[in-house]
């Protein structure tokens, strides 16, 4: 039976960190502030896949106040995710996530996303939908405070 879940997650965007989404570093005068690389995209997809197992969010497999997860990248937190998929018997049949962005420019690094978030996931490209929208300037992601994303993955598991 497929079972679906969804994630959702937001960051600040500060200045003297890197931006990374999708494991993608984009260049950027500013990046997301977190606990590890605070890669936006995969934290939301991350709670995507929990969500499709009934399982705990991502804070509790990986808790930010765990020095081990300080500036770790979140493609631990997929492959981990994938994993507890793989124990029950399941198989993602596929992701798909909107990143809101005001700035930068993401289109261009769409695909390079899709793939490092496939690989993490052990799953094909062809299986992860990324897409991007801005906020039309409103609120605090418009003024280009944060980045947030968001996401829904579907697990075949019995
Ligand atoms: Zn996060």
């Amino acid at each position: 039976m497929v079972h679906v879940g969804i994630g959702y997650d937001v960051h600040a965007l500060v200045e003297g960190r890197k931006l990374i989404l999708g494991g993608v570093e984009i260049p950027h005068p500013k990046g997301l502030d977190g606990h590890s690389d605070a890669d936006v995209l995969m934290h939301a997809i991350t709670d995507a896949v929990l969500g499709a197992l009934g399982a705990a969010d991502i804070g509790h497999f990986f808790p930010n106040t765990d020095p081990r997860w300080r500036n770790a990248s979140s493609q631990v937190f997929l492959k981990e995710a994938a994993r507890q998929v793989g124990l029950r018997q399941g198989k993602i049949v596929n992701i798909d996530a909107t990143m809101i962005a005001q700035q930068p420019k993401l289109a261009p690094h769409i695909a390079g996303m899709q793939a490092n978030i496939a690989a993490a996931l052990g799953i094909n490209a062809d299986q992860v939908g990324v897409k991007v929208t801005t906020n039309e300037h409103l609120g605090f992601i418009g003024r280009e405070e944060g980045i947030a994303a968001m996401a829904v993955a579907s697990v075949d598991r019995p």
